[in-house]
């Protein structure tokens, strides 16, 4: 894989860039002023920090520095106040965030621009990677394949772009971010990572306004439940047995259940938080009573909930959409045998932009 350019500042920790402020023989607090500028106050081009000496800013850019801030080539707009970002990335390449406004306004149901102060709250859905491996039999994403990992920066990057373009205030809004949207977040684990702790002490996120989904990736699950400061967690459960999981998620011949519930039930939990299961509903698949059955027992004694979301379609997949009155029969089951499970509403899926349609859609 190739690796990202090297010429961003977006995506530099304070010591990094206090290594560049060295190596231009500028005092420290410069690098403070850099960090200040790139995370906290998002300023998108170097010539805009009016706090660094000109010649400091002109001699940044001779090296060939930028912030690198990645460009926003593509906006659709859904009907529910969706917002489906396509981002280019320095090399070209492109992806997709999605920014999801709550509340009375967000929805202002004739497609128009959502104002800036017409939501109570928003969630951007980011992306960690271009294209994903993991090859789940029911996301448009994997049929994409893995083109690459994204750096920390361009993590970053898609929160900041998106911030930016709705001009948030998050000493005043709320916002969180969600890691769903392209690509599998624990096969590109450091740099997911490093731009979490970014979005923490630089944007000024608190990682409990912040979710991972995994696929299930075990090694990327064993070093999460390590980190002092993480996100939280949803894992993509989607079946009830391995029989099931086996056919639409490849990844579990190398990760089954018992490894994956392991981890889980291993998983160290903060005070009243919640591991978070998604499971996609799949016409005549995984959508039985007896299916609920089963992942009420999966589930024993793990503190959860579960969030059902009834397959988004699109061409290219094998499954069919669950009937609501299925859906709303696994929901009772669950939630009747102490399990907190609710039915994920679908976002932007006119303009491609709800969970598991995110590929890079022109139209
Ligand atoms: N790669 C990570 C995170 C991104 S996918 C993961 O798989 O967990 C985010 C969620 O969308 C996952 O729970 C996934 O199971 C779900 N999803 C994928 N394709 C979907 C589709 N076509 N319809 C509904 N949900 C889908
Ligand atoms: Fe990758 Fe997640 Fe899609 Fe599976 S559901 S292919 S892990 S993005």
């Amino acid at each position: 894989m190739n690796s990202p350019s090297p010429t961003s500042l977006l995506g530099l920790d304070f010591q990094e860039l206090s290594k560049i402020a060295q190596e231009h023989s500028q005092p420290e607090y410069r690098a403070r002023q850099l960090f200040h500028a790139i995370y906290p106050q998002r300023i998108s081009s170097i010539d805009s920090i009016s706090t660094l000496p000109i010649q400091f800013r002109a001699s940044l850019r001779q090296r060939g520095l930028e912030i690198g801030e990645p460009g926003i080539e593509k906006k659709f707009e859904s009907v529910d106040g969706t917002i489906r970002y396509l981002i280019r990335l320095n090399d070209g390449e492109t992806v997709e965030t999605v920014w999801m406004p709550e509340g009375d306004g967000g929805e202002t149901g004739d497609g128009s621009d959502a104002a800036e102060h017409d939501w109570d709250r928003a969630t951007i859905c980011v992306s960690s990677q271009v294209g994903c491996a993991v090859n789940c039999q029911f996301c448009l994403t994997a049929l994409l394949g893995i083109k690459r990992n994204l750096s920390a920066g361009e993590i970053i990057g898609q929160v900041t772009a998106v911030l930016n373009d709705r001009k948030v205030d998050l000493e005043r809004q709320r916002v969180n971010i969600v890691f769903m949207g392209m690509g599998e977040p624990f096969l590109n684990y450091h740099n997911f990572m490093k731009a979490v702790r970014l979005l923490v002490e630089g944007v000024g996120f608190p990682e409990s306004r912040m979710t991972v989904s995994t696929s299930g990736i075990i090694p990327g699950l064993e070093r999460f439940a390590e980190e002092p400061v993480r996100p939280k967690l949803a894992i993509s459960l989607n079946a009830p047995n391995d029989e099931v999981r086996a056919q639409v998620m490849p990844i579990n011949r190398k990760w089954d259940l018992e490894k994956l519930m392991h981890a889980a039930r291993q998983f160290p939990l903060h005070n009243r938080e919640r591991i978070t299961f998604e499971y996609v509903l799949l016409r005549g698949v995984n959508d039985a009573p007896e299916h609920a059955r089963q992942v009420v027992e999966l589930v024993r004694g793990i503190r959860c909930k579960i969030n059902l979301i009834a397959l988004n379609p699109g061409p290219g997949l094998a499954f069919q959409m669950p009937e609501q009155q299925r859906v709303e029969d696994f929901q009772r089951l669950l939630t009747s045998a102490g399990i907190p499970a609710f039915v994920r509403r679908p976002r932007g899926r006119d303009i491609y932009a709800a969970c598991g349609q995110l590929k890079r859609t022109l139209g």
